[in-house]
């Protein structure tokens, strides 16, 4: 791998480092919990206080290396802001986000195999779980159209997220897209866990017993009567106190 020169706090503005220290925070933490495909897949997040500019990962590192000083600054028309190599589809699939949504600042997407099982699945997410439940009200789908190197299926997928939080992207894995890191970790963690759940349960073999979509409303009306802010925090705190010791805010 091309080895990039690091960015130094000074040079930045102190949002700008903040963010990166949360996003390399929130790689740790996947890699934690084994969300990770090798280096595959990305996480992003905008830089508050910027027009049409976020942070990605540096294409070939292992997200348990990433740091707020290697992840790569880009705008959205595919300028890096400085140096480092980017995932492309990565780029298309962030940017398509980001573009089509400007409520959002932070967007996870993974590969892992309980996520592409369930999206391999012709009816998606099924409602068997506390944690379906409380995920599916954010659900939305969208088609594969093969590795995301074109860049019109950044209209394709700015129409299928519509307003929602999280999509699966069939045959692919997971998207999760909100306005803070926090509250894309836990959305993440809640997606992922229903899907592992849902593997295991149909390989059970037994009948399943499918709940109704009035449980999953009352769910989403108590999650939305909570202040955005709030949404994640606990969890946020939680999970940082597995990176003590570590170097991702350097
Ligand atoms: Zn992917």
């Amino acid at each position: 791998m091309a080895v990039a020169t690091l960015v130094k706090k000074q040079d930045m503005s102190e949002a700008e480092w903040d963010t990166r220290v949360n996003l390399a925070a929130l790689y740790r933490i996947l890699a934690k919990f084994r969300m990770t495909d090798f280096i595959y897949t990305h996480l992003s997040a905008r830089i508050p206080g910027e027009e049409g500019t976020f942070l990605i990962n540096r294409y070939g590192d292992l997200f348990d290396r990433v740091r707020a000083s290697n992840l790569v600054k880009m705008d959205f028309d595919g300028n890096v802001i400085g140096e480092g190599d980017f995932n492309e589809a990565g780029f298309t699939i962030h940017s398509g986000v980001l573009m089509a949504r400007p409520d959002v600042n932070a967007v996870i997407h993974v590969h892992t195999r309980a996520s592409v099982a369930v999206a391999a699945q012709q009816r998606g997410l099924l409602p068997i779980s506390q944690q379906a439940m409380l995920a599916m009200p954010h659900l939305s789908y969208h088609d594969y159209e093969g590795v995301a190197l074109d860049l019109n299926e950044r209209e394709t997928l700015a129409r299928d997220l519509g307003d929602k939080s999280a999509c699966i992207l069939r045959n692919h894995g997971l998207l999760t897209f909100t306005s803070t890191i926090p509250e894309c970790w836990r959305l993440t963690y809640q997606l992922e866990t229903a899907c592992q759940i849902q593997i295991d349960a149909m390989a059970g073999g037994a009948p399943l017993i499918e709940l109704p979509s009035s449980i999953s409303d009352e769910m989403y009306e108590r999650y939305k009567a909570r202040p955005v802010a709030e949404h994640g925090q606990r969890e946020w705190r939680a999970v940082l106190e597995m990176l003590e010791g570590e170097d991702y805010a350097t």
